[in-house]
């Protein structure tokens, strides 16, 4: 090995910047991907970490992007649902 200390010091540091760098966009993206759901009313995709419209409907939690569409759903739930083939 013709590396001393302090080198192997410095690799370690910078590839602990690099992949911590990197982790932060992956996490990123995948806590965005599993934080989303669809607004069953106008299709739109909500972040649930921020959700402040929320239903729940046969025990399953929905998300909407306002609160209109959350009175429509809450007026008619089926009626949405029915999109995902969910009636029976
Ligand atoms: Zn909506």
């Amino acid at each position: 090995m013709d590396y001393n200390y302090n080198t192997i010091i410095i690799i370690v540091v910078i590839l602990i910047i690099k992949i911590g760098t990197n982790w932060g966009v992956y996490m990123n993206n995948v806590g965005s991907a599993l934080s989303t759901e669809t607004d069953v009313v106008c299709k739109m995709q909500v972040d649930k970490r921020n959700a402040k419209f929320t239903s729940e409907y046969k025990g399953k939690e929905y998300y909407f992007c306002s609160l209109s569409c959350k009175k429509k759903f809450d007026e008619d739930p089926e009626k949405y649902l029915s999109f995902y083939g969910s009636r029976k």
